[in-house]
């Protein structure tokens, strides 16, 4: 034997990584890139891989992905295809009590084909207000209502043939409206719906009730691509599920009434350090008044964080303070912790006690979903991710020849002068300090498509750590049998693409 002198006859003799206890012994922070997870066997199909998981105490879901209450990333539109696609989508609160109870009640009243938002406009409007709306939107037919808003009484139809060759734009809607109508009525079920569509043989169909008052529209382009969501997150009454943000002042918890009567199912007490009496004490007064309202409470970083919190009564735990991609909060108020550290410190506490944790920020990849879970994070909640796809609130522009949508912080001082500043900051305040900046993000498309693609992409991360389902990928972290490894610096240069001329990266 010329070097070694025992032979090695077991890979076990040799350290292959390491457990994520001796991994995260050290007291050095680590985030995602700071280290890589080595892989396990595989002895099943990338299909074969379920990520069913826990988003609080008594709500599971069929896909461990969460949008961000930010108001560049989720309202209605959002969260409907978050939960459609087997999340959910946390509605935010920069806005009117009323505002945000309107966005959850249509989460809630959400049928598959059904069009419960349409645009509508007044027979006062004008040909160029359509346009507008057609340069804006990308849409094709609108229904004329009374007092152009939807819910009231519906008058005629416009569609482009209607206005295609018209030259003076100023002309009224009143007169080149369609007024001989085909409706459905409610309630109507989508099958019926369809069959009126078809058989009518028009692009749009509204759907009035007995006042004839619009309620919903549905359209044949809509019916050509019309898809079933097999994992879509819904209640025992078949509604989706809705998740919407609250504060923990005084008016949230006229706010928490307003959405317990628009039906939601869990709220976040949103805050960058969560550890604190206000929280503590708004957990207590939830579970007083509304029992069945899940809660996730945070944010948090450390484990004594999530036992005050659990101790109150919390029902999942969402985890993260400082990383996030629009975040200057380490910076400013010098506190925070690295992503990693902080994931897997709450989390091995928290499963102790049977409460979810949600990795939130500082996701920019499949790989940082994948890591997250391995953390030992039920779900994983994403701002820029999200943002920059069609149902993301706000209107795309170009910069530069990128198609392009705003991206801002809740704490910037941008999102502050829109309303949020009063919940920060009493009126004696005068100097604000921001926590975020604003932005911009890349178009990303429609979110269904989009998270079918993330979808997939954990799945294959999934195979190649050998776990079939997020418990087995977990069990394998407790039970050391998920392994860890250091990351130099030049090991993560090497593990990005390198040494070549030039490339593309499409994520799609
Ligand atoms: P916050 O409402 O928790 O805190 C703002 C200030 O108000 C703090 O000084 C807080 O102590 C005080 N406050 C909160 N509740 C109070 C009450 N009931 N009575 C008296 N004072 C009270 O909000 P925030 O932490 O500044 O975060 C603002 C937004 O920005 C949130 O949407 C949050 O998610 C986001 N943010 C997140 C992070 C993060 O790292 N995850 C960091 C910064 C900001
Ligand atoms: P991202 O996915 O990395 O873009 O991070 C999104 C997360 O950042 C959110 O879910 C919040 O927890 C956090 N966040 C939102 N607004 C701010 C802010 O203004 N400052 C710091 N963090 C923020």
């Amino acid at each position: 034997m010329a070097i070694h002198e025992t032979p090695v006859s077991s890979p076990g003799t040799i350290q292959d990584g390491l457990s994520a206890e001796q991994f995260f012994q050290s007291v050095t922070g680590f985030t995602y890139d700071d280290f890589i997870l080595l892989p396990g066997h595989i002895d099943f199909s990338a299909d074969d891989v379920a990520l069913d998981t826990q988003l609080t105490r008594n709500l599971s879901i069929k896909t461990p992905l969460v949008s961000s209450p930010m108001d560049t990333v989720t309202e209605a539109k959002m969260a409907i295809s978050m939960a459609l696609m087997g999340g959910i989508g946390i509605i935010h609160y920069n806005n009117s009590i009323e505002e945000q109870r309107d966005e959850v009640r249509k989460v809630k009243r959400y049928k598959n084909g059904f069009i419960t938002d349409p645009l509508t406009l007044s027979p006062e409007h004008r040909i160029r207000d359509i346009d507008e709306l057609k340069a804006n939107y990308g849409f094709s037919g609108i229904p004329i209502t009374e007092d152009g808003q939807m819910g009231s009484k519906l008058l005629g139809i416009v569609t482009s043939r209607d206005i295609d060759f018209i030259r003076d734009r100023d002309v009224p809607l009143s007169e080149i409206m369609t007024t001989d109508l085909v409706v459905a009525h409610e309630p109507c079920t989508l099958e019926e719906a369809n069959q009126i569509l078809k058989d009518s043989k028009k692009g749009k169909l509204p759907i009035v009730d007995k006042d004839n008052r619009v309620v919903a529209l549905i359209s044949r382009n809509d019916l050509k691509k019309n898809r079933d969501f097999p994992f879509a997150s819904k209640d025992d009454n078949k509604q989706l599920l809705a998740g919407a943000a609250i504060g923990t002042r005084e008016s949230d918890r006229e706010r928490l009434e307003a959405l317990n009567e628009a039906g939601v199912d869990v709220v976040i007490i949103d805050s960058s350090q969560g550890d604190s009496t206000y929280q503590i004490e708004m957990i207590q007064h939830i579970k007083r008044q509304f029992p069945t309202i899940q809660i996730i409470a945070g944010n948090i970083v450390t484990a004594t964080q999530a036992q005050h919190l659990i101790d109150a009564g919390a029902d999942a735990l969402r985890v993260g303070m400082g990383v996030g991609s629009i975040c200057t909060t380490q910076e400013v108020m010098a506190v925070g912790r690295p992503q990693a550290t902080a994931v897997y410190k709450t989390a091995r506490y928290a499963q102790a006690h049977g409460v979810p944790i949600i990795a939130d920020g500082g996701v920019s990849s499949i790989g940082h979903i994948i890591k997250a879970l391995s953390l030992g994070a039920s779900c994983v909640m994403m701002g820029s991710m999200l943002a920059g796809t069609e149902e993301a609130p706000g209107e795309y522009f170009y910069k530069d020849g990128i198609r392009l949508k705003k991206y801002r912080g809740m704490g910037s001082i941008e999102a502050m002068s829109k309303g949020s500043a009063t919940r920060y900051f009493s009126d004696s305040d005068r100097v604000r300090v921001a926590q975020g900046v604003s932005g911009a993000v890349v178009d990303k498309g429609s979110i269904l498509r989009y998270t079918h693609y993330l979808i997939q992409g954990i799945k294959h991360g999934f195979q190649d750590l050998g776990a079939r389902s997020v418990p087995a990928l977990h069990k394998n972290l407790y039970e050391n049998r998920l392994l860890f490894e250091r990351r130099t610096a030049a090991a993560q240069a090497e593990g990005g693409v390198h040494s070549l001329h030039s490339y593309e990266k499409s994520m799609i």
